[in-house]
């Protein structure tokens, strides 16, 4: 078996023609979607994000504003700006960039975004939300995770899902909406002992770490589907993921490369969920949130 390698480039651009579209709707009646992006300290990986964002912004004509902070700020500032940004009506979105350096209290950062402005997702508001099945702004990753499945026509509903990796911005809210699509979900982290023995049980395996080649093929069922969230930049400037891409790509029914993967999707549903916050701006909250739970074809992967 060769896997299909998940183009995510390709589903990304999709959805920002769809992003354009709303985005020209909004603008027949005077609104411009606004995303506010705060950068705190000298991260060159955040800088190459927060740069890839605000392009993507310009893409699909949504106004981004960025603001700069040097490491050693005092958070108050940080604080201060949210509060101002959560004020201003042609702000719809208000992104903090992390990780955050250490003397940043990131809980209380990202707690004074409105729950209305959460473009990442990560209140703890909208966190609750996902807890309970309600719909959120869902966070960008796992959110772009579930719209490459559907892409697919990959149904999770009663396979056997394992997460590997329990972050708060990936591995977590990933989880939770992977069951709420009726999936069975195992979630592993840095303490699981003998992860081969959770991973080769997966019919979908979407791994989120941070460590080359942790994903080896003997890991994986034949016949899985395997999404590799991870991002790595190996001593010759490679970037791979997670997974041991030539080596599972020979074993798996469905495999995402890295980069093109989830990372072009990541980037398309932060530009998905600030103008889903726009519209609602102007519908006094009536228009619907971003749709996690719609329904995927059958999953037509083999898995033995
Ligand atoms: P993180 O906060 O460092 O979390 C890593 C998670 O992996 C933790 O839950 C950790 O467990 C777990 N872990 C560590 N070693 C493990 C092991 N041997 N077996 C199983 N689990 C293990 O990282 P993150 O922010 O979630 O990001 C994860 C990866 O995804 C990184 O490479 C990041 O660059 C990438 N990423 C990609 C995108 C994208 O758009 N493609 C977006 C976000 C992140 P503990 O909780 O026990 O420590």
């Amino acid at each position: 078996m060769v896997a299909k390698i998940i183009d995510g480039k390709q589903v990304s651009a999709g959805i920002r023609l769809e992003c354009k579209a709303r985005v020209a709707k909004l603008a027949a009646r005077g609104i411009v979607p606004g995303l506010a992006v705060i950068l705190v300290g000298s991260s060159p990986a955040s800088a190459v994000y927060v740069r890839n964002k605000i392009r993507a912004c310009a893409d699909v004509g949504i106004r981004s504003l960025r603001y700069d902070f040097p490491d050693n700020v005092e958070p108050d500032l940080v604080i201060d700006l949210v509060e101002e940004l959560n004020r201003r009506t042609d702000v719809h979105g208000i992104l903090v960039q992390l990780p955050l350096p250490p003397q940043l209290p990131v809980t209380r950062v990202l707690r004074t975004i409105s729950a209305d402005k959460d473009v990442d997702g990560f209140h703890l508001y909208n966190v609750g939300g996902l807890v309970l099945g309600d719909t959120v702004f869902p966070p960008c990753t796992p959110y772009g995770v579930m719209k490459l499945l559907e892409h697919e026509g990959i149904s999770v509903e009663g396979k056997n899902v394992v997460v590997v990796g329990a972050s708060n911005i990936v591995g977590k809210p990933m989880a939770l909406m992977l069951m709420q699509r009726d999936a069975t979900v195992c979630i592993c982290h840095a303490k699981t002992r003998d992860l081969a023995q959770f991973t080769i049980l997966a019919d979908i395996l979407v791994v989120a770490d941070g460590q080359p080649n942790l994903i080896l093929p003997q890991m994986v069922r034949t016949g899985a589907v395997v999404i590799d969230v991870g991002i790595n930049r190996l001593p010759d400037g490679r970037l791979v993921g997670d997974v041991d891409f030539e080596g599972v790509r020979q074993k798996a029914s469905y495999l995402t490369p890295v980069p093109g993967g989830v990372g072009p999707m990541t980037v398309t549903m932060l530009l998905g969920n600030t103008v889903s916050l726009a519209e609602r701006s102007q519908d006094g909250g009536r228009a619907p949130r971003p749709e996690v739970r719609s329904d995927a074809a059958p999953m037509t992967a083999a898995v033995s």
